[in-house]
């Protein structure tokens, strides 16, 4: 109980470090750049929100590798994986779909992008001509990783060095496989080996609540430096478009995630959304649903009561194939464009369109700016021009962090779907807990 509490305070602070963390980083932005508050971003406050950062990356890969080797060997048999992972799947298809369409509808309602001239469009997109050349490289390689790359993606020749590259589809393939396979020996054997692996991942689920003790001074570090590089000077359309999106977002993030809460989960509203904010504040202030997965993975277990075997099970999984906010993101982003060119997307197109957006989100990768190689590649398949993407990318990194808590809240839902289906009694946590 007296733990709880301390879970609760830190909530708290971090919630308090995000504020202040926005009010400093505007301050320093009207500030305007001279030495004094140039060293002072440079030297003094990014580096923390760096440190914070690089440790969340650093217990990724052994915290997954060695909780989902346990979370699937308790799961009994292979029928078990084959069924939560069904399940699992179902939920992020149908909750994705929904960011989907919510995003189709405004951006199609509002049309921000009818009335931009052709001369201030030309101009913008001339003005990041070279920074859209390499973002269209990296577009192509990710377009001819799709597929068949995926199967490279997903079994690897080498899993040692698929680790050293955090390549989670191949992390997620391996330890699945190996913890059916430890289902399948001599238990006598097996025990040694889950006991093991049981004891890495609780020490780094003992890591990651050292680091989220930090985190209300590193969140705040982290927002700094992004609010004080944030452009502010946006044309109309653009801010209109930064409206449609967050708009999207927060529908998503309050209605339709309330409905899963209230009809499918049934856990108080309250409850999910106050439990959540370390998450939502680490996807906020990182970008990165990949260096959210240990405060998720953690959360869920401490503040909800999820059960390791479903936790360690849904969260690498849906940090890597679920992103609700990032679909939403990529119909609205490609619809914009579309009405700044004047590239009319017939109502197939628009299928494709969200066919597209919903496969493809399984090859972003987790981390800021993930998903715009993959947008421009789905932009140059329905014939919308790819330098358009020029005209947003000023304005991305905002929209990214909006984006990533929207991922990662679709990634903890997942984790509370699959709990209650199990059976377990999340109610009964919450109660004792509150
Ligand atoms: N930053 C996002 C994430 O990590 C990915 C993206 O949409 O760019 O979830």
């Amino acid at each position: 109980m007296k733990k709880n509490k301390a879970e609760k305070s830190n909530s708290t602070k971090i919630f308090i470090g995000l504020i202040i963390g926005g009010i400093i980083g505007y301050l320093f932005n009207i500030w305007g750049t001279n030495p004094i508050r140039d060293g002072l971003l440079k030297y003094v406050i990014s580096p923390v929100g760096i440190a914070f950062l690089r440790a969340l990356f650093m217990v990724v890969v052994p915290l997954v590798f060695a909780s989902l080797v346990v979370g699937v060997a308790k799961l009994g048999n292979a029928q078990n994986v084959g069924r939560l992972g069904g399940r699992l799947i179902s939920f992020y298809l149908i909750t994705t779909l929904m960011a989907v369409l919510i995003g189709q509808l405004f951006i199609s309602t509002i049309r921000p992008g009818d009335g931009v001239s052709a001369e201030v469009r030309d101009s913008s997109v001339a003005a990041m001509q070279e920074q859209v050349a390499s973002l269209q490289a990296k577009s192509t390689a990710v377009n001819e990783s799709l597929w068949p790359g995926l199967v490279e993606k997903v079994i690897p020749k080498n899993i040692v060095s698929e680790m050293a590259e955090t390549n989670m589809l191949a992390i997620i393939f391996v330890s699945i496989l190996f913890g059916i396979a430890l289902l399948s020996i001599e238990k006598k054997k097996s025990e040694i080996a889950i006991q093991f692996f049981d004891a890495i991942s609780d020490s780094c689920i003992t890591i990651v609540g050292w680091i989220m003790k930090l985190a209300p001074i590193c969140v705040a570090a982290l927002i700094i430096t992004a609010v004080a590089n944030f452009g502010l000077e946006v044309m109309k359309n653009v801010a209109l478009y930064i409206f449609v999106v967050i708009a999207g977002y927060l529908t998503h993030f309050f209605i339709s995630y309330s409905l899963i809460m209230k009809l499918f989960v049934k856990i108080p509203i309250k409850e999910f959304y106050k439990r959540i904010l370390p998450i939502v504040a680490t996807a906020f202030s990182t970008s990165s649903s990949s260096a959210t997965m240990p405060t998720t993975i953690r959360t869920l277990e401490k503040s909800f009561g999820v059960p390791e075997k479903i936790s360690s099970f849904s969260v690498p999984l849906g940090a890597t194939v679920n992103m609700d906010g990032t679909a939403l993101f990529e119909v609205v982003a490609a619809l914009f464009i579309a009405q700044i060119f004047g590239v009319d997307i017939s109502l197939m197109g628009q299928f494709t369109l969200v066919a597209l957006v919903l496969l493809t989100s399984i090859g972003v990768a987790g981390v800021p700016g993930g998903s715009i190689p993959i947008l421009i590649s789905a932009m140059a398949s329905l014939g919308i021009p790819p330098a358009g993407i020029a005209l947003i990318l000023g304005v991305d990194r905002l929209l990214d962090m909006g984006r990533t808590v929207v991922n990662v809240t679709g990634d903890a839902a997942g984790a509370l779907y699959l709990a209650k289906v199990e059976n377990v009694n999340l109610n009964k946590f919450i109660k004792e807990t509150t």
